[in-house]
């Protein structure tokens, strides 16, 4: 299972709160743990962090809903296998998303090495997400699955080990930056002295010069190569819930950070079963000798048919619940159940001796209705959801 503390317990704030509360609680966070407050400190960049993958969920509607009703799988994938078990969150993901909501309290811009897309004062260039579909039948969902999905991506060049340069090896240190990607600049202004960084314009923030590209790749770094992905699949996962895989998606130019796998989870509909979140729903048809003489009937379920008995003078929208045959949770709390509702078959046509024996049926006191009856019957059925 996740090491990961519950999203509402990083930043301080009740499941209940406000859209303004938890921007309020990040930003005492993110302040409180800034890198330029706490220097190499690491244990302040994991808690920074952390509240920024908490607030990323809870300041998103959509993101915090299905956070609220699965856990951390909801938004993140599973625990554990590929999907986001560490973090995820990189400073420079951070800075782009959020830079904003640390106001004029570290000046905009001037996040000293943490500004825009860089880090430690090198550019790190990003690789795009990468999106597939993963389609799945209900007995997939049930147990979750391993799927192996062949992917188009782009791939660290193998000739230049991603570096974009021949044999891996021919660049030489930026002289103009001395490898850091930044040069800096004092300026006067009303205020003082005021020291700028931007980024290096000979090497465009890489730190380094090729000397000679890899043939290859052109001097990318990157190639477009096929992939056989294995994608473990959490059990109970539903139509259109996305899951990621950190850093399996394109490869960046030179040496950067992969992008994301996304996974779009697609479900296949059961010939015979309907899904109502985690519960499943079976409409059963009787027939009304079974039903008012009682018997043995089977019924589908996730792991093949099983039979039901039937009690004589079973009601038709009676609902029989058979405990834990449903679809696992995809936060492991719990199974749903199947439930069985039972309607009762009427020939549409009848045979002359058919229609003589129901009419036979129809004198009996037994077979009469009436308000009073419809009463009694319907009251049996008031407390069906408890
Ligand atoms: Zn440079
Ligand atoms: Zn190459």
């Amino acid at each position: 299972m996740s090491s990961k503390r519950d999203y509402y317990e990083v930043l301080g704030v009740a499941k209940n709160a406000s859209d303004e509360e938890i921007k309020k609680a990040y930003r005492k966070k993110a302040i409180q743990y800034h890198p330029d407050k706490n220097p190499g400190n690491k244990e302040a960049e994991e808690k920074f962090k952390e509240a920024a993958e908490a607030y990323e969920v809870l300041s998103n509607t959509e993101k915090r809903q299905r956070y609220d009703q699965f856990g951390h799988a909801g938004v993140n994938g599973a625990a554990g296998n590929d999907f986001g078990g560490g973090g995820g969150f990189s400073m420079d993901d951070i800075f782009s998303q959020f830079g904003d909501i640390f106001g004029g309290h570290f000046g905009g811009s001037s996040f000293g090495g943490f500004g825009g897309s860089s880090r430690g004062g090198q550019r790190i260039n990003r690789g795009s997400n990468l999106r597939v579909k993963v389609k799945l039948n209900l007995q997939e969902i049930a147990k979750g699955a391993e799927k192996k999905i062949k992917v188009k991506k782009s791939a660290a060049c193998s000739f230049c080990k991603g570096t974009g340069a021949e044999g891996g090896s021919s660049y030489s240190t930026c002289s103009t930056c001395r490898g850091t990607g930044t040069v800096n600049r004092i300026t006067n202004t009303i205020l003082g002295r005021m020291q700028t960084q931007s980024v290096c314009p000979d090497c465009q923030g890489e730190g380094k010069i090729i000397t000679q590209k890899c043939t290859h790749c052109n001097g990318e770094g990157i190639t477009q190569q096929e992939e056989v992905i294995t994608i473990n699949i959490p059990a109970g996962v539903a139509e259109g819930m996305q899951l990621s895989m950190n850093g399996k998606g394109n490869a960046a130019r030179r040496g950067g950070l992969n992008g994301d796998l996304l996974i779009l989870i697609e479900e296949e509909p059961h010939p015979e079963l309907l899904r109502d979140e985690n519960d499943l729903v079976y409409n059963l048809l009787l027939s009304f000798p079974t039903a008012a003489l009682g018997g043995t009937v089977e019924i589908p379920t996730i792991d093949g048919r099983v039979k039901v008995k039937i009690e004589p003078g079973t009601q038709p929208g009676k609902i029989l619940r058979l405990r834990g045959k449903g679809l696992p949770t995809v936060n492991q709390y719990g199974t749903g159940d199947l439930l069985v509702n039972i309607s009762v078959y009427v020939p549409e046509t009848l045979s002359r001796d058919e229609r003589k024996t129901i009419e036979k049926l129809e004198e009996s006191e037994n077979f009469k209705t009436s308000p009073s009856l419809s009463k009694k019957i319907f009251e049996k059925f008031r407390n069906l959801f408890d």
